[in-house]
């Protein structure tokens, strides 16, 4: 008969530990060996790393740099600047209703850009800790 899996210790239940490397999202630490679901021993950041969850875990495929973003951002605040441009005295109200949309969504794409490129330096930097953690 076997044990009762909550008498084995933690690091052999694979039910209970993680078994492989995977890393913190936001520090980079090995989770191996730690529980599936809870905090980094390192930064304290929550995570779940249940298969089809894994929230707090580093995934290097969702930090690409934005390029389309950035592109987008940047042709909405050009449309926006020519719209307006020699529209003003007098005014002309259909140019400054397309001026402010394409200024509104030139923000919104800014915002997600800043976010996007946060999120790739943070990713660079876990990259580097995982490559100094495997060669020493
Ligand atoms: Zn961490």
């Amino acid at each position: 008969m076997p044990p009762d899996v909550e008498e084995l210790p933690a690091d052999i239940n694979p039910d209970l530990t993680i078994v492989h490397s995977i890393y913190c999202g936001r520090c980079g630490h090995d989770l191996r060996y730690s529980r599936w679901v809870g905090r980094c021993n390192d930064c304290g950041h929550a995570y779940n790393a249940r298969p089809l969850i894994m929230q707090g875990i580093f995934h290097p495929h969702e930090h690409r740099v934005p390029l389309s973003d950035t592109i987008v951002a940047l042709l909405c605040f050009a449309l926006a600047f020519f719209s307006i441009r020699g529209n003003l005295n007098p005014i002309a109200w259909d140019r400054v209703v397309i001026s402010a949309i394409s200024f509104a969504t030139g923000i919104l794409y800014t915002r997600m850009c800043v976010r996007a490129y946060t999120g790739c330096f943070r990713a660079r930097g876990i990259l580097r800790r995982i490559r100094q953690e495997h060669e020493s």
